[in-house]
């Protein structure tokens, strides 16, 4: 049997790869004019960075993560989510030192060892945005903005912005003891995961992927309420981003609850969620992480950053009939007559490439039939045909494969003209 990619990971295949630059350009493009920059971390990590941020006792670190050891006996991890690199490099690059508030874009394929079904990849790709060095409400609007704007700029508009705090480190201290209190007789019924990090973390019965310790856990609040008791300052910052987020005119839902499997959350979560997605229907995802940076090291600085799945996107764009269209015809396909032509017609078709125009032509012996064919199948925009005729007239005969027209352009500016064409079609 020939060989097969592994489960879980995906070949994208150019037509593919087309929507998926458009989609990372777009996001790049707007981010960029909000002024965050992109950075690239590396595929892998010390396992311990992710031991350490998004916490031992969540499902990523305990079943997810990739992990191995090197030649030399350390612990490595493919990094499963985009956060912790990227604050990572902000202290180890100094940016802490250089700038205020450091505002960063990236984008890239992250990895989780998750059962494979639709939406979910063991490779997954994601885009996101962090601004590092604020504790500012705003900074949340900011980002929920930036995160929403890239979405309908994709098309994809029809989505909830779900919007929760979940209080700073010592309401969460609080609102665990609490939680632990009223889960306390329902302990035997949970999942024996739960069970085993029920005094750790008990907050990881609220995103417990068996929905019974999810259910019970919600349910153990009196009407609903919010396992998440805050205090005074943590209410005012959470009432200052609905503020910001209404003054922006965005919709938000924050009578929903919800709990995001990481453990450096603090204060502001969001999630937003795309019609037609079905169960896996968050597209887009973060929060504030005030101590992280703090806990690697660095200064006692706040942040707040969101991350998007480009699978999941993709899918609610075609969910929304939205995907980009398919690119118009372009370039030019330069047809020889006769084989010793080539040597003439690949003069032209390099020049076209100097200019800046996709050309192409056979290399390879095909009949003047099949070279016509393939121009048409390639989706030029102009055929240009070079024969005897044509060097003796010391001018190309150029169809135009999307309106039909023809003509005869001079050699001499033959490149020129073309190049306008296709400028004036775009
Ligand atoms: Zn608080
Ligand atoms: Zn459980």
């Amino acid at each position: 049997m020939a060989l097969q990619s592994l489960r879980g990971t995906a070949d994208l295949l150019p037509d593919e790869l087309t929507r998926w630059s458009a989609l990372e350009q777009t996001a790049r493009r707007l981010a960029g004019l909000y002024g965050y920059r992109e950075l690239r971390t590396p595929l892998i990590e010390d396992a311990a960075l992710f031991l350490r941020s998004v916490g031992e006792t969540t499902d990523i670190v305990q079943k997810e993560m990739f992990r191995f050891q090197d030649r030399g006996g350390q612990e490595i991890a493919l990094r499963p989510e985009g956060t912790a690199p990227v604050v990572r490099a902000y202290l180890q690059h100094h940016l802490d030192k250089i700038q205020g508030v450091a505002k960063l874009f990236y984008a890239g394929p992250m990895f989780r060892a998750e059962r494979p079904q639709a939406g979910r990849f063991r490779q997954f790709h994601q885009y996101g945005a962090e601004a590092i060095g604020s504790a500012s409400p705003w900074m949340d609007v900011e980002i929920i903005t930036l995160c929403l704007d890239v979405l309908r700029a994709c098309g994809v508009t029809r989505t909830t912005l779900w919007l929760m705090s979940m209080g700073c480190r010592k309401d969460q201290e609080r609102s665990a003891a609490q939680l632990r209190e009223r889960l306390a007789p329902l302990r035997a019924k949970l999942c024996r995961e739960c069970q085993a990090r029920f005094d750790k973390n008990v907050f990881r019965t609220l995103d417990c992927k068996n929905p019974r310790c999810h259910e019970l856990a919600w349910g153990a609040m009196p009407n609903g309420q919010s396992p998440f008791v805050l205090c005074e300052e943590c209410r005012a910052h959470v009432d200052t981003v609905r503020l910001g987020l209404r003054g922006a005119g965005i919709a938000f839902d924050d009578t929903r609850t919800f709990a995001r499997g990481l453990d450096y959350y603090t204060r502001t979560v969001f999630e937003v969620r795309a019609e037609g997605l079905g169960a896996q229907d968050a597209v887009a995802a973060g929060g504030r992480y005030d101590h992280l940076v703090e806990e690697f090291g660095g200064p006692s600085v706040g942040a707040v950053g969101f991350a998007a799945g480009v699978e999941r996107v993709l899918m609610a764009q075609q969910a929304a009939g939205t995907a980009l269209p398919a690119p118009g015809r372009g370039g030019v396909y330069l047809a020889v007559t006769r084989a010793p032509l080539v040597a003439e017609g690949f003069h032209f078709v390099d020049a076209l490439r100097k200019a800046g125009v996709p050309a192409a032509m056979d290399l390879d012996g095909k009949s003047f039939k099949a070279q016509l064919r393939e121009a048409d199948k390639s989706g030029y925009r102009f055929l240009a045909i070079l024969g005897e005729d044509e060097v003796t007239q010391r001018a190309m005969t150029v169809k135009d494969l999307e309106q039909g027209s023809q003509d005869l352009v001079s050699f001499d500016t033959f490149v020129a003209t073309m190049a306008g064409r296709l400028k004036a079609a775009a």
